[in-house]
């Protein structure tokens, strides 16, 4: 899952960053409002967390613009105000949640996973295909009636497979769901996940198409 985070305060911003990197998100971090809407306009994120006092053009801002390009992507706006007003016209112009700081990383976790699941019309923090489920608060996954401990990479990859069961990924869209940008990326680091998942959890976990990518099964 890709996560584009836009925060000024560096300290705030490299903490939030290193703990969703380390749960298995990747993240793209910039520090001020026209920026955000650069990267946002040519590239797809899952869901943005979006700072509201910024420098440049305020998170407001970025929001208008982003709505007014008529993309849908789920944000939470994290704000030092927590007065309602502030509250009130964040979800007016189209936030979908709204978290005062100083926030625990374990309740914006949370609420992320909250986001993107109603995002996405879903009820529980779980993704099932047909032989899998994947729990999306603790990372573990369950095949065949056995469980397994994921780690962060392999999390997000399966995450990604899994979202869209039955969709093919290129190595390039599983590389860029994977890592943020100035993660190192070995050229055949998707490959090593993939063979990792195979060998811990059965080489049918997830399907490869010749020249195209990989799947999992719905
Ligand atoms: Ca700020």
């Amino acid at each position: 899952m890709k996560i584009l985070l836009v925060e000024d305060d560096r300290q705030v911003g490299s903490a939030t960053k290193q703990a969703l990197t380390d749960f298995g998100y990747a993240v793209n971090w910039v520090q001020d409002g026209p920026s955000a809407v650069e990267t946002v306009t040519t590239e797809f994120y899952d869901l943005i967390l979006l700072d509201v006092g910024l420098p440049k053009q305020d998170g407001f801002a970025v929001l208008k613009n982003i709505r007014a390009q008529k993309n849908p992507v789920p944000v939470i706006f994290l704000t030092a105000r927590d007065g309602v007003e502030d509250k009130i016209h964040g979800l007016d112009l189209g936030a979908d949640d709204y978290l005062v700081k100083p926030f625990s990383l374990e309740e914006l976790k949370a609420r992320m996973r909250v986001v993107v699941r109603r995002h996405h019309g879903v009820k529980e923090s779980k993704l099932t295909t047909s032989d899998m489920s994947l729990n999306l608060a603790t990372k573990e996954i369950e095949r065949e009636g056995c469980q397994y401990p994921l780690s962060a990479k392999e999390f997000s990859v399966l995450h990604t497979l899994m979202l869209t069961p039955g969709v093919i990924f290129s190595k390039e869209q599983l590389e860029d769901s994977t890592y943020g940008w100035n993660e190192e990326v070995a050229s055949n680091a998707i490959e090593v996940i993939i063979h990792g998942i195979r060998k811990k959890m059965g080489k049918e976990t997830i399907l490869n198409v010749r020249g195209l990518g990989w799947m999992v099964r719905k």
